[in-house]
């Protein structure tokens, strides 16, 4: 966003503006992409003086938590999704190898307590979504005060949701005796509203890539969130890139590249890689439909809603994530994102061993193709680089694909 950020080609990896040494409250916060490229640092701060406040850390590991819920009981949300190689190693020691790199980065900074989030932790919360998932839980639990949220399964099932509003009845309860205070429902709307701002800022962020010639890059555009939910700062940074994105619109600042829409596995923070090859060889990601990009965005909950816990339910319920079947939702949310993003095709990430979304990526395919007539690749990895010379050619295949279709 600032201007080493908004040329009209994708920036270096490590650009000095967005990483640079100099992190001075001051200067982080001159602009979107200083404040954004210190996330961390950010996140760490804040979370060390709301501890310091006496209000409570809790670690979440999936879109499916309100972090409504936690907000509501005075506590600070953090997402714990590990996307560091360097602690896959230490995971290995007591996981199976051929385990999802999204769950052993995690369960690897469990392990060598390097993760300064996690060991300010007073609850984690382990989402039963994926097997990998549910049972490393079992084995950070026995270290960690952990509660188990049990996700529903099956979409548009009556029994299903009314079990899923149950189980969030419950967690509200246990948040409330576990941190001594009630949750009033002003205090849950008032939760609800800082989430709907939030959602809604970095929707309007996203929609700037509708544009024919885009404003941003979609690794710039990666870069501006956070692993912490409800910091105002965060809030000022985004309404000033909003705002900055609005002057280039009319300064005709543009980049070009090949219009990809990235679906599948989320990218959680260090683990963007996959991004960087598309837009290293030609191409613009437009679009991500995963849950670091619109999947968790899409829907608000209604504040005047009559009950509020059935409207955060409803919402929630709805996430079109690969461990629902059928995950029909996640077909209509590509549909609509097709229509409004126009990309020239699709790609798929599946994190190695990630079998939800694996089996899942033949109903995208098949759709990709013969219902949007477009391009379609399917990458399979995890953390390691050692095959991004190998995924470049793919991508390279691919965008010449497009090229020859004009
Ligand atoms: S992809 Fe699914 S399991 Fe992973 S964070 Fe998103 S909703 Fe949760
Ligand atoms: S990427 Fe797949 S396997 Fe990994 S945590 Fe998410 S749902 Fe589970």
């Amino acid at each position: 966003m600032c201007d080493c950020c908004g040329g009209h080609t994708p920036p270096p990896s490590e650009s000095t503006c967005c990483g640079g040494s100099s992190t001075s409250r001051a200067d982080r916060t001159a602009t979107p992409c200083a404040w954004f490229g210190h996330m961390i640092e950010n996140c760490l701060e804040h979370a060390t003086e709301s501890k310091r406040q006496g209000k409570p850390i809790v670690c979440i590991m999936c879109e499916y938590t309100p972090r409504e819920l936690i907000m509501a009981a005075g506590g600070v949300p953090v997402c714990l999704c590990g996307g560091s190689a360097d602690t896959i190693p230490a995971a290995e020691r007591r996981l199976p190898a051929n385990l999802c790199p999204l769950i052993k980065s995690t369960f690897g900074y469990h392990v060598e307590g390097s993760n300064p989030f996690l060991e300010m932790a007073d609850l984690v919360v382990g989402e039963t979504t994926c097997d990998g998932k549910k049972k490393m839980f079992e084995l950070m639990g026995e270290d960690r005060p952990m509660y188990v949220l049990e996700l529903p399964q099956k979409e548009n099932d009556a029994d299903s949701f009314a079990r899923w509003k149950t189980e969030l009845a419950r967690f509200k309860k246990y948040l409330e005796d576990e941190f001594q205070v009630e949750i009033t429902p002003e205090r849950l709307c008032e939760a609800v509203e800082v989430m709907n701002r939030e959602r809604a800022l970095r929707r309007e962020l996203a929609e700037s890539m509708q544009a024919d010639r885009p404003p941003l890059t979609g690794r710039q555009l990666l870069t501006m969130r956070s692993t912490i939910a409800g910091i105002g700062e965060d809030y000022r940074q985004y309404e000033k890139a909003i705002e900055m994105l609005r002057r280039r619109a009319v300064s005709g600042e543009r980049v070009d590249g090949i219009r990809v829409l990235l679906t599948g596995v989320p990218l959680v923070h260090g683990a963007e890689r996959v991004l960087h090859i598309l837009e290293d060889s030609g191409g613009l990601v437009v679009a991500m439909e995963n849950c670091s990009g619109l999947k968790p965005l899409v829907d608000d909950i209604d504040t005047e809603a009559d009950d509020l816990m059935q409207a955060l339910a409803e919402k929630y319920y709805r996430i079109p994530c690969s461990v629902m079947t059928h995950n029909n939702r996640r077909l209509d949310l590509l549909r609509e994102m097709v229509k409004d993003y126009r990309p020239q095709c699709v790609v798929e990430l599946t994190w190695q061993a990630c079998l939800t979304y694996d089996v899942e990526s033949n109903r995208i395919k098949r759709l990709v193709e013969e219902e949007f007539g477009l391009p379609y690749l399917h990458v399979e990895t995890d953390y390691s680089p050692s095959d991004s010379a190998r995924i470049a050619v793919r991508v390279e295949a691919l965008f010449e694909t497009v090229r020859a279709n004009g």
